[in-house]
């Protein structure tokens, strides 16, 4: 709807504008406005990266305790973690830190903290970076707008390396990325608070 909106609007600016067209660009304005207001407030995209593996792929719908794919040391990973990160509105991109520091997109950690459960790992999950961490930013040089998670037991065995969808409401995969040198394989999911 966006998109057509955004369209509508583009083509009416190549003409002369008159009272009929000035009516229906105000329309346009109007349904753009409540679409953006609509992606932007009610929707989220949380990000799991460096995944090792996902049974995944777009479109698909995520239930509660679905898997999401398997912790892995994918992309600019130093060792087995999952960085998980939570963003306002519909996001298919890739973004940095640097970009969600800049509110582009902007974070959402009351979001992402509903995240951070024995349900995600179906063990206790161990925050070895927090979210705005000073000595990952004392490190590296940049804000940590996410959590760094492994599990529990990860010394012993790898029996909890699977990640699992731990909301009550269901979630959307919009984009899975593999991005080599950034976030590794990541997966998107979009849900609607
Ligand atoms: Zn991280």
């Amino acid at each position: 709807m966006t998109i057509e909106c955004a369209k509508e609007l583009a083509e009416i600016t190549k003409r002369n504008v008159n009272e009929q067209d000035r009516t229906q660009l105000m329309e346009a304005l109007v349904l753009l406005y409540d679409e953006l207001y609509n992606e932007l407030n009610n929707k989220y995209t949380v990000r799991f990266a460096h995944l090792e593996s996902t049974p995944l792929k777009v479109g698909d719908i995520v239930k509660p305790d679905s898997i999401i794919g398997k912790i892995g040391n994918t992309g600019d990973s130093t060792a087995t973690h999952l960085h998980i990160d939570c963003v306002k509105g519909l996001q298919t991109g890739r973004y940095s830190l640097l970009d969600i520091e800049n509110n582009k997109p902007e974070p959402d950690p009351r979001q992402l903290n509903y995240f951070i459960d024995e349900k995600l790992f179906h063990i206790k999950p161990v925050i070895t970076s927090f979210y705005c961490d000073p000595e990952y930013q004392a490190e590296l040089r940049k804000v940590h707008f996410g959590y760094d998670l492994v599990p529990e037991d990860r010394h012993r065995t790898k029996t909890h390396y699977d990640i699992h969808w731990n909301r009550s409401i269901n979630g959307r995969v919009v984009a899975i990325n593999n991005d080599k040198t950034g976030y590794g394989l990541c997966v998107y999911v979009v849900f609607e608070r």
